[in-house]
């Protein structure tokens, strides 16, 4: 168990197989980075490969899509194959391409295929914006009237989503259902098995948003059934911002024409045949849609060096250690500060950040930011704080949690305006 002492958390330190992996990442010595959820760190490695690919325009121009080291023609392919360990994907159902966003267009235009009373699509009150807007822009696309034909599972609390709920609401008018795997502000991670069987038992389709998880939670996607998934890669995987995005699709649907077709989805050795008939790829690769964005990829062949040597189980092991100690100091020192852990407690549902509510989470932020921590607010009362196991030591959760109580004894969070600034 732990201990609320300074010497146990570099004990904690000097027993983490991943302590070295800090010095991998861009971070001054005193900062410590807890908005890895949102925007993951620069890995060294990543700013190396960007220049490989930098290097292979200045010196190759156009030969630069089929030589030197990651010829871009391939580079989606071979990404997507090395993210599929992540993900639990066969590697030709995993592809490196588009956004979260226009990735979850593509799917939804390719699997929502509503007949007969079964026209609606099923979701959650607590998806992120983006997925609720594009599904509502879907089902406006079909006809029909988001309103009526979008289900948002309602949760009971506030912060989580009851699988339960979910499963009563899979009626027989439901074509899709579209879920996070993690949720965005109180981390709560859903039973992707659990929730792909009771689909699939009543004849319905199920994709998941692994935007949250994909980078810090393994994930059988194709052991589990899952239809098609889709997350970005500048949260956890440390792509860099506007990053390229994944997505997979279970190779029992390989037979499937894509909602939105693009000469990039061509079978390879056709595409340049230029011809106005469409040959799709025969894997996940018929997804794509144009030319991919080389500078928005290649970070990831650097960072991706990272997973592959520390491995994604020992990444899951050390963030719910921490996330646990994380939440043990709060217990310990901030009792008296008037924060709720709004988190779920166990191991199998909690993700990769914890959730501190408090009605001042505003000005607690900001001046954590003077303190040379960098939270993550999410309006209007939670401070998302993600111990990313690459990068943050146990020590530094001991430093942010002493921090954070001298902001609270002192009260000096109160100089400062508890409102979001515009990202936030
Ligand atoms: C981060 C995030 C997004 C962002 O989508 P983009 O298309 O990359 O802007 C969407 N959905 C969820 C659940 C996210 O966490």
């Amino acid at each position: 168990m732990f201990k609320p002492t300074e010497s146990f958390a570099h004990e904690l330190d000097a027993n983490d197989p991943l302590k070295d992996y800090k010095h991998e990442f861009y971070i001054s010595d005193d900062h410590i980075y807890l908005d890895g959820n949102s925007l993951g760190l620069m890995p060294k490695r990543a700013e190396q490969s960007l220049q490989d690919v930098m290097n292979a325009w200045k010196h190759e121009a156009i030969g630069g899509w089929m030589n030197g080291e990651h010829p871009w023609f391939y580079l989606s392919e071979t990404l997507g194959d090395r993210i599929a360990p992540l993900v639990g994907g066969k590697p030709e159902e995993v592809m490196v391409t588009g956004s979260t966003t226009t990735n979850l267009h593509q799917l939804v235009s390719t699997f929502y295929q509503p007949k007969g009373e079964r026209t609606k699509i099923l979701a959650d009150e607590l998806n992120f914006p983006s997925d609720i807007y594009a599904l509502q822009s879907q089902l406006r696309l079909h006809g029909y009237d988001p309103d009526e034909h979008l289900i948002q599972v309602e949760s009971r609390d506030g912060r989580t989503i009851d699988e339960d709920d979910v499963i009563e609401a899979m009626t027989n008018d439901v074509a899709l259902i579209v879920l996070p795997t993690v949720l965005y502000r109180s981390g709560q991670l859903l039973n992707v098995r659990k929730l792909t069987e009771a689909a699939h038992a009543r004849g319905i389709l199920i994709g998941f948003d692994g935007c949250h998880s994909v980078g810090a939670i393994p994930h059988h996607f194709h052991e589990d059934g899952v239809d098609f998934a889709y997350w970005c890669h500048y949260k956890y995987v440390n792509s860099g911002p506007g990053g390229v995005a994944g997505l997979f699709v279970h190779d029992n649907h390989f037979d499937r024409t894509p909602g939105l077709t693009g000469w990039f989805g061509s079978d390879k050795d056709k595409q340049f045949d230029m011809e106005h008939t469409f040959t799709k790829a025969q894997d996940a690769g018929a997804f794509q849609i144009g030319t991919p964005h080389v500078f928005s990829t290649a970070p990831l062949i650097g960072s991706l060096d990272l997973f592959e040597e520390a491995g994604i189980e020992a990444l899951r092991a050390k963030s719910l250690q921490a996330t646990a100690y994380f939440m043990y100091l709060v217990e310990q020192e901030l009792s008296d500060f008037g924060f709720t852990i709004g988190n779920p407690r166990e191991d199998e549902r909690r993700g990769g950040h914890i959730c501190l509510e408090h009605e001042a989470a505003a000005s607690i932020c900001k001046a954590l930011k003077d303190h040379d921590i960098t939270p993550d607010f999410r309006a209007p009362n939670v401070i998302r704080l993600a111990p990313v196991a690459f990068y943050v030591s146990y020590h530094d959760i001991y430093r942010a949690v002493h921090i954070l109580k001298d902001i609270m004894t002192n009260e000096t969070y109160k100089q400062y305006q508890n409102e979001r600034d515009v990202i936030a």
